[in-house]
């Protein structure tokens, strides 16, 4: 027998609209590229993403059209999540720290019709002005009196807006219809795109309100370091609105002394992102010998965090919850947080629990099986690859037949491409990863791409990319070659020239090392966990 209810469709507008209303004195503060701190509270961003919207429409967007940003976590970055979504086109979120190659191949992949840009990024485009599609149209996010000079035809943000009404027709679109649009990495080959649903985004909005309260609740104030071009910044552009908690957006300013200082002056209570950014912020602590003010929780996650980073500010009395998710699953997957049982637990153990991945949240199923796809127990033990299931974890990529199967399995769980095991309380402990990427600052470099371009050159026979630990981002490339000529090796700057070409200078690997050959698998494939164990102590220059 059916239920007898009403069915409404879970909009992306009716967050931000609820928050107007219900929590009229949330904010958006933001550090602007322009060098200057802005607020607006929720009312205003609700009316200003009313406007933009109209702007958009007058700009001929429709449904389904596709819109792109590439721009730092500001207010203007967050009416283009409502304004985009709201009126049912798709927000595509570019990040900027792709290479050139890849930047085009997405744009051209997701058809975009517009793309904002924050006026940091204005010279990539006009680097790439030639081979971009020759009907997108630019707008840059700033008013009439910061416009830059450019040889691209740039529209003015404020101009879009002003004289447009307060108030926009939001349309009742359909919950499953697209509303946003973040491509990832690939172990190979180009950047495979997650597409959101307003359904997947409001579900995973409550999902993580549930899951991190601590950081989520009225009159908190959240400062998202992981960037609005990072999986929606974690979603928190929609999680905290929904709780009427304030959104500090930071800019371009990530280093740890303008962290500390715009913690401290907006009274920030907590704040999310990488390992690599906290440990900027412990370093200026230390060096400061102070600790912000407000703040209570640090949340960790996009790498693994360090038993001892947790240690450190939990030893400075913020709680610090480390978190596991991918882009694929809007992100959030598991937290770390300790159950009031717990809390009696001697301390060093409290610390043993946060430093796994954490438990499971609400809405998001995960399992680990063998080889052979058989599930495997959750007893801490039996280590497996990983999959997930959920509301907000993506049924496929976009436009992308052949990734779409690979990522799916029989039942229709996705796979992460992470290893880990899962102990009886439920708490995944990470161990390994089975896809062929490494993780530098939170963001992926492709070892299979790197190695495809360093195998073009004549005196490379073999080679292999492989992460070594590093102390500031987490993970850097290491070159393993085996020369063709041992007496007449290759030059790691020869290579570096080479694969520019194709990735960001700041994908390049940190150094090469050569080898007779390269260690193999049972089943043929180059042993990346021999060269692990081989090379894992290796010292970067
Ligand atoms: P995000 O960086 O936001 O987590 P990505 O899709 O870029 O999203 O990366 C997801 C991958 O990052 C995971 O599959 C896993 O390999 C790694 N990862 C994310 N969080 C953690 C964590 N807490 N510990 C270890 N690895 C993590």
């Amino acid at each position: 027998m059916q239920g007898k209810m009403m069915q409404m469709p879970l909009r992306i507008i009716d967050i931000l609209q609820y928050a107007s209303e219900v929590h009229p004195d949330g904010e958006v503060v933001s550090a602007r590229v322009e060098g200057d701190i802005h607020r607006e509270t929720y009312v205003q961003a609700f009316e200003r993403s009313a406007q933009l919207a109209h702007g958009l429409k007058g700009l001929g967007i429709g449904d389904g059209d596709r819109v792109a940003t590439l721009a730092w976590n500001g207010y203007r970055h967050f009416e283009l999540y409502y304004a985009i979504s709201g009126m049912g086109a798709v927000c595509h979120t570019i990040n900027p720290r792709l290479s050139a190659e890849q930047m085009l191949y997405i744009i051209g992949h997701a058809e975009d019709q517009i793309l904002f840009t924050d006026l940091t990024f204005v010279p990539i485009l006009e680097a790439l002005a030639d081979q971009l599609p020759s009907g997108l149209k630019f707008v840059a996010m700033t008013d009439r009196a910061h416009m830059p000079e450019s040889k691209l035809d740039l529209l003015c943000y404020e101009e879009l807006l002003d004289g447009q009404p307060l108030r926009y027709d939001w349309p009742l679109i359909d919950e499953n219809e697209a509303s946003g649009l973040c491509y990832t990495s690939g172990t190979t080959g180009h950047p495979k795109g997650a597409l959101y649903s307003h359904r997947s985004t409001v579900l995973h909005a409550l999902m993580s309100a549930v899951s991190v309260p601590k950081s989520l609740n009225e009159g908190a104030r959240i400062l998202p370091v992981v960037p609005m071009f990072h999986v929606n910044s974690w979603g928190l552009p929609y999680s905290a609105p929904l709780t009427g908690a304030s959104l500090i957006m930071p800019g371009p300013h990530l280093d740890g002394a303008s962290l500390f200082d715009l913690m401290e002056n907006e009274l920030v209570t907590a704040s999310w992102g990488v390992p690599t950014v906290w440990m900027g912020l412990r370093a200026e602590m230390a060096a400061r010998d102070a600790v912000p003010a407000s703040l209570t929780q640090l949340v960790v996650g996009g790498s693994a965090a360090a038993r001892e980073m947790i240690e450190f500010f939990e030893g400075k009395g913020i709680d610090v919850c480390h978190a596991w998710g991918m882009t694929e699953m809007s992100p959030l997957g598991t937290q770390a947080q300790v159950s009031k049982s717990m809390q009696d637990l001697p301390k060093d153990v409290q610390i043993d629990y946060k430093s796994k991945q954490g438990r499971r949240v609400f809405g998001v199923d995960l399992k680990i099986v063998d080889e052979e796809g058989k599930r495997l127990p959750h007893d801490g033990e039996a280590v497996g690859e990983l999959f997930v299931r959920g509301n907000a974890v993506v049924s496929g990529y976009f436009n992308n037949e052949e990734a779409s199967a690979a990522a799916m399995d029989a039942e229709g769980w996705f796979g992460t491409g992470d290893v880990a095991h899962i102990d009886k309380q439920g708490f995944l402990s990470l161990q390994d990863r089975s896809k062929d990427l490494i993780k530098s600052g939170g963001e992926w470099i492709s070892s299979i791409d790197l190695e495809n371009i360093a195998l073009g050159h004549p005196k490379v026979s073999n080679c292999a990319v492989i992460a070594i630990a590093h102390p500031k981002w987490e993970e850097r490339p290491l070159l393993v070659v085996v020369p063709a000529d041992p007496a007449d090796p290759p030059v790691l700057s020869e290579l570096h020239d080479m694969m520019l070409e194709h990735v960001a200078r700041w994908q390049l690997p940190d150094d090469m090392v050569f080898a007779e050959a390269l260690p193999l698998t049972a089943t043929g494939k180059v042993s990346k966990l021999t060269l692990r164990k081989t090379y894992g102590d290796h010292v970067l220059p």
